[in-house]
């Protein structure tokens, strides 16, 4: 059985409103959105929609978000796998996960599929580390190549997918008919930052020290998930002083504390 989860379009929200900047990703997505609104329309016309594109950039940067958006704006069901699903101990449960997805996609085009991390099922073959499990993880790419050219581009199953490593995938991925559009989403500059905690500030009680610029110009090489994670902290630390409202100075010690977790993360990786 696989593993992906189905959403359909009674479940998902996410619309563009939810993907604060990303101004030039989102502009790309918007052809998808249009496509699945109106599959015929291509098809009449004789054109050829694409089958899928790679969302690629840094962690935390809006890659899933942007995805789950371009099927909440079309309406239609949500599969989502992560690369790491895929690759399993067990001899061929990879290569059926990949089998089983496609089916239950198929059945429900028009819709997307999204396979998040897809390095770690798209890494280059043979040049992986070499631990027993490769030959099973290059068996799942292998099944996946052959899905995605199984299927005609106007079959109304669009494939996108997210890393942020697009330098060790597979130059077969990448080739025309598979993933032959990457769509860069970038960390966030400082009027992209301001969009962006516009959006994660809404749901919270703030009094009127909280200055979107001033906290913008506050978190330089900040991620999405990281405002995000700012905003949430923040409305935390002020609840714990018993405040009725959130302030700068919680704002300043969530950031203080984001800074702090992502000093200690960076220490590990180097
Ligand atoms: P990863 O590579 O780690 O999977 P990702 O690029 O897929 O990350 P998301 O999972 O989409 O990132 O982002 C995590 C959360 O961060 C989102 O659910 C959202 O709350 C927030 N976020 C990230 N980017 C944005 C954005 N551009 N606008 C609004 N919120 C964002």
């Amino acid at each position: 059985k696989s593993k992906a989860k189905l959403y359909d379009k009674t479940n998902i929200h996410v619309t563009f409103s939810d993907v604060a900047g990303l101004h030039e990703a989102k502009q790309e997505v918007e052809e998808i959105v249009h496509f699945l609104k109106n599959p015929s329309k291509y098809t009449e016309l004789g054109g050829k929609i694409p089958k899928g594109a790679l969302l690629v950039g840094p962690p935390g940067t809006g890659k899933t978000l942007l995805a789950k958006a371009v099927a909440g704006e079309a309406h239609v069901p949500f599969f989502s796998l992560s690369g790491s699903d895929f690759v399993e101990m067990f001899v061929g449960v990879g290569a059926s996960r990949v089998r089983d997805l496609f089916r239950q996609a198929k059945e429900k085009a028009p819709c997307i599929i999204f396979i998040d991390e897809i390095d770690a099922v798209g890494r280059a073959r043979g040049k992986g580390n070499n631990f027993s499990g490769n030959d099973e993880r290059e068996n799942t790419l292998n099944q996946l190549l052959t899905e995605m050219d199984g299927f005609g581009s106007n079959s109304g199953v669009i494939i996108l997918a997210a890393t942020n490593r697009a330098d060790v995938l597979d130059s077969a991925l990448l080739r025309a008919g598979r993933f032959d559009r990457q769509i860069y989403v970038d960390l966030p500059d400082l009027n992209d930052r301001k969009e962006i905690f516009l959006v994660h500030l809404k749901p919270l009680k703030t009094d009127k020290t909280v200055d979107v610029e001033f906290l913008a110009r506050q978190t330089p090489g900040f991620s999405g998930a990281d405002i995000a994670n700012v905003c949430n902290e923040a409305a935390l630390i002020a609840a714990r002083s018993d405040k009725s409202f959130v302030d700068k100075d919680d704002f300043m010690s969530a950031v203080d504390r984001i800074v702090g977790g992502l000093e200690k993360k960076n220490k590990i990786t180097t």
